[in-house]
């Protein structure tokens, strides 16, 4: 209840307050923050991707200078040899206002980032975003097929379908690379597991078939269940290294970050950085009402 209250009235509290609890999570707002924190992550033997701020878009031009941007980070990137990669959120660059120029702006960032011989990670949004978001991956994989990558989200009853219908473009030479995890937008019962449990049980189950059918996948929770779980299926199947990593949120559970880097596992920390922070951590914060209390505890539980 506390949390709910929280998350409603944060986006109406002073930028400079949420700045305090959301500091954690962003790693800056230029692109010298993000290289800089994308540094210090390599330093301590973890990879990056990272992301651009800003999602919801009123017209085209923005979703051109969104996608003139990403040119830039990668160029950036690239020239300060910064381990990682790049993950995109396609609504910025119109997916809803004209699907079509939205996909010449992501294959157009796509192909630059294939110039580096790198790789851009297409997130997953909300439900009305999910089949937009396959057919552009779809698309783009049929012409860049070692480049590009797309997010399931366990929580969504559709997600093992999807995933079975996909194996038509995954091969050997070309295998899927796909990050999973368990969903952070609200979606209602009828097309989403609601309850912990069945989310979790529905996670391991995507992630077993993946692995299985050697599909790339980024495990991407700082749920130490679902590691756990992950590990078992890993080790059960000699599921070689060369086919999976985890990844986690910047500023998030760096405790098991390092327990998992312990074991020799590869990791890819998803670096947010942007001037739109505070419209990503109110959203976000409305969005998953648990987030607020992560944070709250955050500004009270040092370490
Ligand atoms: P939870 O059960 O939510 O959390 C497990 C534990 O992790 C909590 O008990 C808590 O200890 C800790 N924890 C979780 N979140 C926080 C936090 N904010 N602060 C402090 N502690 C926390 N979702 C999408 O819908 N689309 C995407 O494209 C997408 N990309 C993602 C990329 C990465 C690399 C990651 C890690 C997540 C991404 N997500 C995405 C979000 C994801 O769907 C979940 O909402 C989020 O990761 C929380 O789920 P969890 O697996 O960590 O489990």
């Amino acid at each position: 209840m506390m949390n709910k209250l929280i998350a409603r009235t944060l986006p109406y509290f002073p930028k400079k307050f949420v700045w305090i609890f959301s500091r954690k999570y962003i790693a800056g707002e230029t692109i010298d923050e993000a290289i800089l924190a994308s540094r210090q992550l390599n330093e301590k033997g973890m990879l990056v991707t990272v992301d651009l701020l800003g999602e919801f878009i009123t017209n085209l031009e923005q979703a051109k200078s969104n996608k003139d941007e990403y040119l830039a980070i990668i160029e950036r990137f690239e020239a300060e040899k910064i381990k990682g990669n790049y993950s995109l959120k396609p609504t910025s660059f119109g997916l809803l206002l004209d699907a079509e120029v939205c996909y010449e702006y992501v294959r157009e960032i796509v192909a630059k980032a294939a110039e580096y011989n790198n790789f851009v990670r297409i997130d997953m949004e909300d439900s009305k975003c999910v089949d937009l978001e396959i057919d552009m991956f779809r698309r783009i994989k049929a012409e860049f097929p070692k480049h590009v990558g797309l997010v399931f989200q366990a929580y969504l009853k559709r997600t093992m379908p999807d995933l079975e219908a996909l194996m038509d473009i995954h091969s050997e030479e070309n295998p899927i690379n796909y990050r999973l995890c368990k969903g952070i937008y609200v979606e209602p019962k009828e097309i989403a597991y609601k309850d912990y449990h069945e989310v979790n049980e529905h996670y391991l189950k995507d992630l077993e078939y993946l692995l299985k059918n050697k599909v790339y996948v980024g495990i991407a929770t700082h749920d130490r269940k679902l590691v756990e779980g992950a590990i078992k299926i890993i080790e059960e199947n000699n599921i070689p290294g060369e086919h999976f990593e985890f990844q986690m949120l910047y500023g998030v559970t760096p405790e098991l970050r390092k327990e998992i880097l312990s074991k020799g596992y590869k990791m890819r920390v998803y670096v947010p950085y942007g001037k739109d922070w505070f419209g990503y951590s109110t959203r976000r914060l409305k969005e998953n009402p648990k987030m607020a209390s992560h944070i709250i505890k955050s500004l009270f539980i040092k370490g």
